[in-house]
């Protein structure tokens, strides 16, 4: 009878364990959207870049993905990403590596 119980209590857990997995999963994709949601909108203000795919936040893109992944998804927890966000420029990874190398700046 205990032997049923725990095989049914395994079951139950391991079912469980997918939904946490799942739900996890669903969580950091959102999160990691609304990131890319806004970059949509966006393109390279050098070289009018506007695949999103290519699109980073010059100078805290690591930072500010760092951060969105971590906060919640509610406006609140992200004021200070966004407060970031205000304070860079967004550029296509080619402009990102000639910034770096002091090859362009920004006029
Ligand atoms: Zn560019």
């Amino acid at each position: 009878m205990s032997k049923h119980i725990n095989s049914v209590m395994e079951t139950h857990y391991q079912k469980y364990k997918e939904t946490i997995k799942r739900v996890a999963r669903r969580n950091y994709q959102k999160r990691v959207a609304w990131l890319n949601n806004h970059l949509q909108n966006e393109s390279c203000v050098h070289c009018g870049e506007s695949e999103t795919i290519c699109l980073k936040l010059y100078p805290h893109d690591t930072e500010i993905r760092k951060q969105a992944k971590r906060v919640g998804t509610n406006d609140d927890s992200r004021k200070e990403v966004h407060r970031l966000m205000n304070s860079c420029k967004v550029v296509c990874s080619n402009c990102w590596i000639k910034l770096d190398n002091d090859l362009i700046e920004f006029l």
